[in-house]
């Protein structure tokens, strides 16, 4: 039980990804948490940010976990930080978490999530409302829409 070296090189593959979008939407005036340390607990499930302070967090990986999880955990501190910032409720954070997930997915190689997640149809308002493009994100973002209508 544990993880493989695959496993953890895609780890590290998609985070690389999630960082270079959160480092564009950065150079745009959109803070992030930077991601302070991984914690494995070797029993199954997924992923969970914890955010420690106003600066990072840390993300907890069990057995199984997509490496598409950790971009998705690094969005939930992208959505902390957003709403810190500009004082918005406590809403569309698991939307732009895919969000954050569907970007670094892209960037890293086309991966069958993107397709299973435009399916799904779940979590998709902040992407639905760009329709799923990284420009149109970048403009209702800089315009201060930061929430669907
Ligand atoms: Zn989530």
């Amino acid at each position: 039980m544990g993880w493989t070296l695959d496993q953890l090189r895609g780890y590290v593959r998609v985070s690389d990804s999630a960082m270079a979008v959160l480092e564009d939407l950065e150079a745009i005036g959109f803070g992030f948490k930077a991601l302070d340390h991984i914690r494995f607990c070797p029993y199954p499930g997924t992923a969970a940010w914890h955010g420690v302070n106003e600066q990072s967090g840390y993300i907890t990986v069990y057995l199984g976990c997509e490496a598409g999880a950790i971009a998705h955990e690094l969005g939930h501190g992208f959505h902390e930080c957003l709403r810190r910032d500009h004082r918005l409720p406590d809403r569309f954070g698991e939307d732009y978490a895919e969000a954050i997930r569907w970007f670094a997915e892209q960037r890293a190689g086309p991966s069958p999530w993107c397709q299973e997640f435009k399916a799904r149809k779940r979590h998709d308002a902040i992407l639905a409302a760009c329709n799923y493009d990284w420009a149109a994100l970048v403009e209702r973002l800089k315009k201060g829409h930061y929430y669907p209508e």
